[in-house]
């Protein structure tokens, strides 16, 4: 398989889902093996563990200060297109919510068109095993031939529940159909503190479903949205890597912060990392002391 750019530039606006400010994303075609880049002011931005910073409710990637907050719904976009190369030019601290889902994103690297480059593509493959987290949240990665993902979601709040899905993308349309149009989610009762922490001053019934004590206030695109969203997250953050990986994913109640403890394991365990460490440094910095209890474990099995 060859890799992917788009035939032109398109452009999308909208508002910050966590920042509330108006935000904008061009996304141009990037020439192979450029993977995805981010372009903030005069910076460049890879799409890769090591521009982490924080990935406490959203994944935030940086350099020399820039930011751009909320990265992963565009990035699962493009992996779940098959686009391997891009260009993001960013106006303002955050990508667009759109409608909290990727679908919007897919809508727009549709309109965008897809060329195909000459360079091949080159997928991850596992030497073994991977395990992070512990308790009821963990992420195993297994070797396999295909990539496929099988997750498991519970929640206290009856309208979520546990919601099981295994998931793997049988053709392109599956991305499009079973996991783009899943929306993000909070509930009505965490937005006060949420907002008071910097976080959904842009969420809103247009681009989230919020849970109320009752249920969700807006109708579900899937009985099982949430865990199709979780799906879609993983995807977006996965796509860090910069390859698409050959192996089955089993998660349980992971998160942006997770997910990237399993993708700086794998970085590792393929000995692809650069300034992993460093990475995770300020992402543990980040984050604050008191935020996220459990300590940072990554386990090899
Ligand atoms: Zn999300």
């Amino acid at each position: 398989m060859r890799q992917h750019t788009i035939r032109k530039p398109v452009t999308l606006e909208g508002v910050g889902l966590h920042s509330g400010k108006p935000a904008r994303v061009t996304l141009s075609p990037a020439p192979e093996d450029t993977g995805i880049v981010f372009r903030v002011g005069g910076d460049h931005i890879a799409a890769a563990p090591e521009s982490v910073v924080n990935s406490h409710w959203a994944t935030t990637i940086g350099k020399n200060g820039a930011r751009v907050q909320t990265v992963e719904h565009l990035l699962a976009a493009a992996a779940g297109l098959g686009i391997d190369n891009l260009e993001v030019e960013v106006d303002g601290p955050e990508v667009p919510a759109a409608d909290g889902s990727a679908k919007p994103f897919v809508a727009l690297l549709a309109a965008a068109g897809r060329n195909q480059q000459s360079a091949r593509r080159r997928p991850l493959a596992l030497p073994y095993p991977i395990r992070v987290g512990s308790g009821g949240r963990w992420i195993h990665i297994v070797p396999a031939p295909t990539f496929r993902i099988s997750y498991t979601l519970d929640n206290d709040h009856p309208a979520v529940g546990t919601q099981v899905l295994s998931w793997a993308p049988a053709s392109e349309r599956s991305f499009v159909d079973e996991v783009a149009p899943a929306r993000t989610y909070g509930f009505l009762k965490d937005l006060g503190v949420m907002r008071k922490n910097g976080l959904a001053r842009g969420g809103s019934l247009d681009n989230a479903v919020v849970v109320g004590d009752r249920g969700p206030l807006n109708g579900l695109r899937y009985r099982d949205e949430f865990v199709r969203h979780k799906i879609l997250d993983l995807i977006g953050d996965l796509a860090l890597l910069g390859r698409p990986i050959l192996g089955h994913v089993v998660a349980r109640n992971g998160g942006h912060a997770l997910n990237l403890e399993l993708v700086l394991a794998v970085q590792q365990a393929l000995g692809l990392e650069r300034r992993s460490a460093g990475a995770a440094v300020r992402v543990l910095a980040e984050r604050g002391a008191k935020a996220l209890a459990p300590a940072r474990r990554l386990a090899t099995i």
